[in-house]
């Protein structure tokens, strides 16, 4: 690992001046502070200070050594922020009393990707977000930056895109500056709506690179009088936004590793399978916790606007509602491709730090108890009616967040790999979400009930 006198010249050659040591709250949102760079020495062995109750989720004490949280430096992730001039990101982990903290999400998913190292394996993650460009009008309203020429479906639409070519073109600059690889950008689904696709990589690269693509895209956004948004489902008329993963398991790291996904006919793979017995005892562990699951990758009331039964029903919005899995199956939770799959189930909320360590342990646990996936669908679930679901015996994913929170607080696999403390923390801040949900009248009951008896 460099250490400040190896990092200091590179740093210096790039006109770096600054560093912001950045790291991610429970609710997956980009926090941290400036730090001169002459400071650097300090951000890697201790780290800069930060008031530890006041960040959600760490549930630290007011007062006392045990009030101070320390993002300390990996010096593996120091890149340039080309929209911020003279400043590099590095990103913390988080330390309290001189120990890694346990409730810092980038040490739960350190903790679950130890529990891979210790077998010889990695994960390596594609995390793929959509997006929306909104506008905020004076009078209040969220509008869709762009209306698509008010297409029915826009996807891939080309006459919306170059009017964000700007945006679009500076982010893919921005990253590609601070070493990401950008594979695509392209307009989705719905009307001001885009993803971005970089390369995959391991599973805690990946969750820094959302981090650092969602710090690049709302200063983006922001400067060009748009609003950036991973809310997941902004217009109940349009599709929503997923955070895709596609995931694979390999043996080692690096350029010798290799991908035990991979299916081997040699090894008694039926032919034409996409996966190993052991990615198919992953997926199957992702399947059996796919509820609790539901938690960290859906964690927002609004989420469960995008993975509603009724949704998938109307065939229109490709996330998925149904606890199943089939080969290149984009109406599943799962789509299985040869040597990784796709979980679908992701939204643009989810903190990829936890959303990943607990796919960790839920694939681990398939692994373990060698759980089976059940036979592949290859249907298309959305042109099947709930009957039809329920006659084929597929399990809905859970259909609001207070759902997903009880199946989270039944599952000692998933609260397991968050440690008690933030599992707690998670439980206690969701519900109150969820409450704080309950207790709003919306406008939609004005409409439906003011007048109606
Ligand atoms: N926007 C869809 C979702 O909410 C996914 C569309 C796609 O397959 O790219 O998951
Ligand atoms: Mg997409
Ligand atoms: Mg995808």
């Amino acid at each position: 690992m460099p250490n400040a006198t190896d990092l200091l010249p590179r740093l210096h050659a790039q006109g770096i001046h600054t560093l912001l040591v950045q790291f991610t709250d429970l609710h997956g949102a980009a926090k941290g502070k400036l730090v001169p760079l002459a400071h650097l020495d300090g951000v890697l062995r201790d780290g800069a200070g930060f008031a530890g109750p006041s960040i959600w989720g760490t549930g630290l004490p007011r007062t006392g050594p045990r009030s101070e949280f320390y993002a300390r430096g990996d010096a593996a992730t120091v890149q340039p922020l080309a929209w911020m001039p003279g400043v590099a990101r590095i990103v913390g982990d988080g330390f309290v009393d001189g120990t890694p903290f346990e409730a810092c999400p980038r040490q739960v998913l350190r903790r679950a990707i130890g529990q891979l190292t210790a077998r010889g394996w990695s994960l390596r993650t594609g995390i793929e977000p959509e997006f929306f460009l909104l506008r905020h009008t004076p009078e209040g309203r969220w509008l869709p930056a762009d209306d698509g020429d008010r297409l029915d479906k826009p996807s891939y639409d080309l006459k919306s895109l170059p009017r964000q070519f700007d945006f679009l073109q500076a982010l893919r600059q921005v990253l590609t500056d601070a070493g990401l690889d950008v594979l695509q950008l392209d307009h989705e689904d719905a009307h001001g709506q885009y993803e971005v696709n970089f390369a995959y990589d391991e599973a805690l690269a990946s969750a820094d690179h959302v981090m650092l693509f969602k710090l690049a895209a709302h200063a983006l956004a922001e400067a060009r009088g748009m609003v950036f948004s991973m809310m997941p489902k902004p217009f109940a008329n349009q599709p929503g936004s997923g955070l895709h993963f596609h995931v694979s398991l390999w043996n080692g790291e690096g350029d010798a590793a290799r991908c035990v996904f991979q299916p081997d006919t040699g090894a008694g793979d039926p032919p034409g399978a996409n996966l190993s017995a052991l990615g198919r005892h992953f997926i199957a562990g992702v399947l059996h916790h796919a509820a609790a699951l539901c938690a960290l990758a859906a964690p927002t009331v609004n989420s469960y606007k995008r993975l509603v039964v009724g949704e998938s029903l109307s065939g229109t919005s490709w996330a998925p509602a149904y606890v199943t899995h089939g080969p290149n199956n984009r109406t599943a939770m799962v789509r299985t491709l040869p040597g990784r799959f796709e979980w679908r189930v992701p939204d643009a909320s989810a903190n990829p730090y936890l959303a990943t360590a607990a796919l960790i342990a839920t694939g681990l646990d398939g692994i373990d108890r060698q759980l089976d996936p059940g036979p592949d669908c290859s249907e298309d679930l959305f042109a099947l009616s709930l009957a039809e679901i329920r006659a084929r015996g597929i399990a809905l994913l859970p259909q609001s967040l207070d759902q997903a929170l009880d199946a989270l607080e039944a599952d000692a696999v998933v609260c397991g790999a968050l440690g008690p403390v933030l599992a707690g923390e998670f439980l206690r801040l969701k519900r109150d979400e969820v409450l704080a949900y309950a207790r709003h009248v919306s406008a939609w009951e004005f409409e439906r009930y003011a007048s109606a008896f």
